[in-house]
């Protein structure tokens, strides 16, 4: 067969360099000629968010942010928003915050820089999000996608190692999960090889000693490489569990990515092919399954959903809204019986080692 696709990539700004967030940001919001900036960062970010604006003046600071992005506090800061004649959104901290931009964003279309101090990821998606009572509502609007992302490791050696883990382990999923999604293809295959590449080197040194900026350097290089594959090819079998699990049980985002993500590559890598060729070459393994375990294994990774509040008696109602979301590319038929496994597994922590792969209905 021919090597036929269709691929889109978003443009966006990307400045990246440790202890120059400031001077960065300083010159973004010249270029863009801003003259009321709207700083959107949580309370427990404000220490980076005002390290990062020493340079600029800003005309309104903006900590209301909670996970998820509750519509009743979108609508708040949109108002705040027309109401101070803002002209550019500077949102500095994790996935949350950068959400609360793109809400804001959305209705107004005013520019986004984004200063991540995660590894989520949303800095370099079109994808936005919203939670109305408990239900999560995802869209996608190039609206939203940051002009600019300003990356700068020294802002992330203040995340807790075991939560730069989780948040790491997060990117590694985009990665793994581009490699099957419904728009995979040979670019954003690409780049989450190298997302895993770097990811697999970064956390390991982050684990050691959190304070080690070129492992945090290189954890955000392949964070970004991560959320770059995943905005270009959409969300696969793992992203749609994590998905409902986040937002039906209010679990926490990057735990349960943590948790859930050997459970679905234990799943698909028999049947994945040249996916799972490239995830295990860019692992530097011999599978793709051991490349994972023995980097979790390193890591001292998330283990069990029945840790972050999921609890066993959820799991039947959990099938029935995942079952129905699962993309036609997954490379494995997806029934109610094999994902009740995978979810049972999940949920207990279970290795999911090769006896397990085999055993699968
Ligand atoms: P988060 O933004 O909720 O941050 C987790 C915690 O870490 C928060 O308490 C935050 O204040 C704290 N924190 C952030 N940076 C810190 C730092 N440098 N030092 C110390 N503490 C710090 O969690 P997240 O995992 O970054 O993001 C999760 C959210 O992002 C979810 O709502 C998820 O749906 C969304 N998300 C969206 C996309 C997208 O494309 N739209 C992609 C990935 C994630």
């Amino acid at each position: 067969m021919g090597l036929t696709f269709q691929h889109t990539t978003l443009g966006q700004r990307v400045l990246f360099g440790s202890g120059k967030a400031a001077e960065h940001l300083a010159g973004e919001v010249d270029r863009l000629s801003a003259r009321n900036v709207m700083v959107i960062a949580s309370a427990r970010e404000r220490p980076e968010a005002e390290r990062v604006t020493a340079g600029i003046s800003t005309a309104l600071p903006y900590d209301d942010v909670a996970p998820h992005v509750p519509i009743d506090k979108a609508e708040k800061a949109r108002k705040a928003a027309t109401d101070n004649g803002i002209d550019l959104l500077v949102c500095v901290g994790g996935g949350s915050t950068i959400g609360m931009a793109k809400a804001i964003a959305m209705t107004t279309g005013l520019p986004i820089i984004a200063v991540p101090t995660t590894y989520a990821g949303s800095e370099a998606t079109n994808v936005w999000g919203l939670t109305e009572a408990s239900r999560k509502i995802t869209g996608v609007d190039d609206q939203v996608l940051p002009v600019t992302v300003v990356y700068d490791a020294e802002l992330t050696l203040s995340l807790p190692a075991e939560l730069s883990i989780a948040s790491g382990l997060n990117a590694l999923a985009h990665c793994i999960d581009s490699m099957w999604a419904p728009r995979a293809d040979p670019i954003n295959q690409a780049l989450a090889g190298e997302g895993i590449r770097a990811l697999n080197g970064g956390l390991p040194a982050i684990r050691t000693n959190s304070d080690d900026l070129r492992g945090r350097e290189l954890a955000l290089y392949g964070a970004y490489l991560s959320a770059v594959a995943f905005a270009s090819a959409g969300s696969g079998m793992h992203h749609k569990i994590c998905h409902v699990l986040g937002g039906r049980w209010n679990l926490p985002h990057a735990q349960t990515h943590a948790t859930v993500l050997p459970y679905v590559l234990a799943f698909n890598a028999p049947a994945a092919g040249d996916a799972a060729r490239r995830i295990a070459a860019a692992f530097g393994a011999d599978t793709s399954t051991a490349g994972l375990n023995a980097l979790r294994e390193t890591l001292d990774a998330p283990q069990a959903l029945k840790d972050y509040g999921f609890v066993e008696g959820n799991i039947t109602e959990a099938v029935q809204l995942i079952l129905p979301v699962i993309p036609e590319s997954n490379p494995r038929p997806v029934t109610e019986d094999n994902l009740t496994v995978l979810l049972t597994a999940a949920y207990a922590g279970t290795a999911p080692d090769a006896d397990w792969t085999e055993s699968q209905p």
